[in-house]
C-alpha cells in the first residue's frame, strides 16, 4: 500500500509517501513558507534533493504541487493508487487515545481541541481539509501527539488545584511527542523481543520530554498542560514556579501573554547561554570556555536526569533507557553528561560506543545496570503505519 504521512504546520507542509509494509520510502519533502511570500519546496527523491520556488498561497497550493511531482516523478501512474493518508495532529484532547479515521466526528472533535492547542491544531486542520478537497476519496487517518498518554493513571495526570479546574475546564497533563515516544518503545521491543519492557525514552530535540513506559501504558511524562512543562529545553523554560509570572509582569511591564512568549521562545539553552538555543552553538561555546554555555548545557543535562532517576523510581527499576531526536540521537556530549548524573542507578556509558550520530546504537558498556541505546525516531513512519493499520 502506498501511504502518504502529513505533517501541515501554519507555513508550512511536510510529506512522507511510504510503501507499506515494507517500510519503503519513496519521496519527501517540505513546503515553506506557505502564505507568507517567498514560498519554495525542496523533495528528495532517488537520494537526489530537488529545490523549486513557486508562489504557495495557500495549503492547497501546496498539496496540488505535491501531486503534480509524485505523477511527473512517476512515483504513481495515477493518484488512486494512493491507499491512504495519515495527518500528524498534535491535540486530541481527552477525546482521542488512539489514531481515528477522519470524519465530520473527527474533525469536529479536533476543532474543540484548538482551544488547547490554539497554534498547532488549526494549522493541522487546514492540512487535512487541502487533502480532503484534492483527493476526496482516499481515506485520511488523524494521529495524535497526546493520544499515547491518554493511558497515564488519573493521580499522574491531574495537578494539585482545585479539582473543578479539570472538570470544567480540562485542565490536566496532556503531554506531547506521544508518537515519537510510542514509535521508540516499539522499536525497543522488538529489538528485545519483549513488548513488556519498562522504559524511560529520552526526547531531546528543540523541544524535549521523556516518558516513562511500562508494558506498553504511560506512566508518566514530562510536558504538560501544555509543552513548556517538565526539562529544560531550546527556548522553553521546563517546569518554573508560575508565581514568576505576575512579577515579572510587573517589573518588566509586559501582559501574561508576553511572559508566557518569553517562556516558550527565550528561555531554555538560549535564555541561559544568551547565545543560541541549538546544541551545536552551544558545544561550540563551551570549547571556547564560554561559562554561561556550560551552565546552560549543564542545567539541561540536569534536568533530564533528574527525571530519569524520578521516572527508575515510578517503574520500580527501569528495563531500558533511550535517548532520541536531535540532540538525543546526535549530541554525545549531552549523553555522555546525562550518563554520568545518572550513574547512581549503575548506568554506564561507554564513550567508545557513545561516539556516533542518528543511528541505533547500544551506548551502554556492559557493566551498566541499565542498558541504554540511541534509537533514532520516526514519526513519519509511526503516522503511515497507524495509518496503513487502520484502512487496511
Ligand atoms: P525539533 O524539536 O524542532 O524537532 P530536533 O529534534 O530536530 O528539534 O532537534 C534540534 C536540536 O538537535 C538542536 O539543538 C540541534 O542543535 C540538535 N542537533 C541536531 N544535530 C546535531 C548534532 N549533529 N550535534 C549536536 N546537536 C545536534
Amino acid at each position: 500500500m502506498k501511504i502518504l504521512s502529513v505533517n501541515a504546520g501554519s507555513s508550512s507542509l511536510k510529506f512522507t509517501l511510504f510503501e507499506l509494509p515494507e517500510k519503503k520510502e519513496l519521496i519527501s519533502g517540505t513546503f515553506e513558507k506557505i502564505g507568507i511570500g517567498n514560498s519554495f519546496y525542496t523533495i528528495k527523491l532517488n537520494g537526489e534533493k530537488i529545490k523549486r520556488e513557486v508562489d504557495l498561497k495557500n495549503h492547497e497550493d501546496a498539496v496540488k504541487h505535491l501531486m503534480d511531482e509524485l505523477l511527473e516523478n512517476k512515483v504513481v501512474e495515477n493518484l488512486d493508487e494512493l491507499d491512504g493518508i495519515g495527518h500528524r495532529l498534535v491535540h486530541g484532547g481527552q477525546k482521542f487515545s488512539e489514531s481515528v479515521i477522519i470524519n465530520d466526528e473527527v474533525l469536529k472533535a479536533a476543532t474543540e481541541c484548538i482551544e488547547l492547542a490554539p497554534i498547532h491544531n488549526p494549522a493541522n486542520i487546514t492540512g487535512i481539509s487541502a487533502f480532503m478537497s484534492a483527493l476526496p476519496n482516499i481515506p485520511q487517518v488523524a494521529v495524535f501527539d497526546t493520544a499515547f498518554h491518554q493511558s497515564m493513571d488519573r493521580e499522574d495526570y491531574l495537578y494539585g488545584v482545585p479539582y473543578e479546574w479539570y472538570e470544567k475546564y480540562g485542565v490536566r497533563r496532556y503531554g506531547f511527542h506521544g508518537t515519537s515516544h510510542r514509535y521508540v518503545y516499539k522499536t525497543i521491543c522488538e529489538e528485545f523481543k519483549n513488548d513488556k519492557l519498562k522504559v524511560i525514552n529520552c526526547h531531546i530535540g528543540n523541544g524535549s520530554s521523556l516518558c516513562a513506559i511500562n508494558a506498553g501504558k504511560v506512566l508518566h511524562t514530562t510536558m504538560g498542560f501544555t509543552p513548556l512543562a517538565g526539562v529544560i529545553m531550546g527556548t522553553r523554560s521546563g517546569d518554573i514556579d508560575p508565581s514568576m509570572i505576575p512579577f515579572i509582569m510587573k517589573k518588566e511591564n509586559k501582559t501574561c501573554e508576553q511572559v508566557i512568549d518569553d517562556l516558550n521562545k527565550k528561555s531554555g539553552l538560549l535564555g541561559i547561554s544568551g547565545v543560541s538555543s541549538d546544541s551545536r552553538d552551544i558545544e561550540d561555546g563551551i570549547e571556547n570556555g564560554n561559562d554561561r554555555c556550560m551552565l546552560a548545557n549543564d542545567m539541561l543535562c540536569k534536568s533530564v536526569a533528574n527525571y530519569i532517576a524520578v521516572y527508575n523510581n515510578m517503574l520500580g527499576g527501569a528495563d531500558v533507557i533511550t535517548f532520541t531526536a536531535g540532540l538525543g540521537e546526535n549530541s554525545k556530549l549531552t549523553r555522555e553528561t546525562i550518563g554520568s548524573l545518572i550513574s547512581s542507578l549503575g548506568v554506564v556509558i561507554d564513550k567508545e560506543k557513545n561516539d556516533v550520530r542518528g543511528k541505533f546504537t547500544k551506548i551502554s558498556g556492559d557493566d551498566s545496570k541499565i542498558p541504554v541505546y540511541i534509537v533514532p525516531t520516526n514519526e513519519e513512519l509511526m503516522i503511515a503505519e497507524d495509518t496503513y493499520e487502520l484502512i487496511k
